[in-house]
């Protein structure tokens, strides 16, 4: 049920954090085929957002290479996370979207959603474990517990990439 999976969640997020903290996540580096790791990795999600009244497009440039070198898992994850994030924090009537570039060989992956957004002078800390703005804004069924961002960027330097963000309060926000 809800409660075993969310009990789940936090333990998987916490052994995450510590293992990519001390250095010993395994990141694999194979070849993998973006739009299948989009598609099933993204494909609960894509209905979440749509329950909620959400739109969500998801574009991939021509000139991204159809097959990319990384750990399609842990890409997975971090995009699981950077949408989730964008359903929780955008209301009924928004619109997220994803969108990947080619930039010097490599893939940019850029998620966008018209949602509460960030304060600027909180678009560092957010970064940090247990962060979280607003907490008593989200409601108790979405909790988390400000674990995610940590991860994501701690997966996204394990894998000579990063994870960028702009935003601004009621602005929605952006993560590449
Ligand atoms: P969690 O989602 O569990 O709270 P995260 O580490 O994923 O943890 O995010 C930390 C905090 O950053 C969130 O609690 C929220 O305040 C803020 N945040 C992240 N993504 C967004 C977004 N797309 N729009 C608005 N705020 C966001």
């Amino acid at each position: 049920d809800a409660s075993a999976r969310s009990l789940l969640t936090l333990i998987n997020d916490v052994l995450d954090l510590s293992k990519v903290e001390a250095g010993r996540m395994e990141i694999s580096d194979a070849p993998f085929d973006l739009a299948v790791c989009l598609q099933s990795g993204l494909a609960s999600l894509d209905l979440t957002a749509r329950q909620k009244g959400l739109s969500f497009r998801c574009q991939i440039d021509e000139d991204v290479p159809q097959s990319l070198l990384g750990d399609a898992g842990r890409l997975q994850q971090i995009l699981i996370n950077l949408v989730g994030n964008a359903v929780k924090f955008t209301d009924a009537g928004g619109r997220i979207t994803l969108h990947c570039a080619q930039s010097d060989g490599r893939a940019e992956v850029v998620v966008t959603d018209t949602g509460r957004g960030i304060p600027r002078g909180k678009l560092e800390s957010i970064f940090d474990p247990f962060v979280q703005v607003d907490r008593h804004l989200t409601p108790e069924r979405q909790q988390g517990v400000g674990l995610g961002l940590a991860i994501s960027r701690d997966l996204a330097r394990a894998m000579s990439g990063d994870i960028t963000v702009q935003s601004d309060a009621g602005k929605g926000a952006t993560f590449v």
